[in-house]
């Protein structure tokens, strides 16, 4: 489907030139706030141009002061609700529904892993206890509607830094605010959010598939090839794993055996 949300491209802002980066099946949307000045006296001050100086700004601190290839992150959404393109190649990976590997929402602990995976969005501002305005707020939903379409994300999936990492991003009021997100993002999509993962099983196919088998052999039971087709080798490591954990051994992986497998 469509990724109709209008973003500035990094060759329109100006951005010093990167390599070019991985391509990645993501999962996540991952939100953030870039933890500085809110209005009146944000950086960008709502402006396009302002947007630009932002984004050039950032790409700056994150190879300069972070030493990293590129800007960190996927997308900056300002204050003024002009979205620009982050990290080289995001656009036009999302829109052939994949993504970039990043840096933005690196794994620590045993919090979620993929959020490199997946694009981040670093919203302008502090949103500890800072309201996001209606503008800002307008064009991350768009933004999420148009990755959830184009990259086949379950809006459930829209998920805070600190679900990934060791930090306070995207601030409290957001984070708090991201089940609204949520919901205003499935409305639009004209989808639910009720738990629609379909059981996987003997013939199932896909990316769920490739996903199950890897939790399988991460955690020692082989699925024979990770090649997403739900063959008896994969329902022999299910029964295996069910055993392991004391769930019912029936081969199919629903939403309990789901959560055993951190899937
Ligand atoms: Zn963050």
């Amino acid at each position: 489907m469509a990724f109709t949300a209008k973003v500035i491209t990094t060759e329109e802002w100006g951005a010093i030139s990167a390599r070019s980066f991985e391509r990645t099946v993501p999962k996540f949307i991952v939100i953030h706030h870039t933890n500085n000045q809110n209005p009146p006296n944000d950086s960008s001050k709502g402006t396009v141009e302002g947007g630009k100086k932002l984004a050039r700004d950032i790409q700056k601190f994150h190879i300069d002061g972070n030493g990293w290839s590129d800007s960190g992150h996927n997308f900056l959404n300002t204050t003024g609700g002009v979205l620009l393109e982050g990290r080289h190649g995001t656009l036009n990976a999302v829109k052939q529904g994949m993504c970039v590997r990043s840096a933005h929402a690196k794994q620590d602990g045993n919090r979620l892993a993929g959020g490199n995976q997946s694009p981040g969005i670093e919203n302008e501002g502090n949103f500890m206890t800072f309201n996001m305005g209606q503008k800002q707020w307008d064009s991350l939903v768009e933004l999420c509607v148009s990755l959830c379409e184009s990259c086949n994300i379950n809006p459930k999936n829209i998920r805070g830094h600190r679900e990934f990492s060791n930090t306070d991003c995207p601030g409290d009021w957001l984070f708090s605010q991201l089940p609204r997100l949520r919901q205003e993002v499935a409305d639009k999509l004209g989808t639910t959010l009720e738990d629609d993962q379909p059981l996987l099983k003997l013939g199932s196919i896909g990316q769920d598939v490739i996903e199950l088998q890897q939790k399988l052999a991460d955690k020692g039971f082989s699925p024979g090839r990770i090649d997403g087709d739900f063959g008896e080798n994969t329902r022999q490591a299910v029964i295996a794993f069910q055993r392991s954990v004391g769930l019912t051994d029936d081969g199919i992986v629903g939403p309990d055996t789901r959560k055993a497998l951190g899937l």
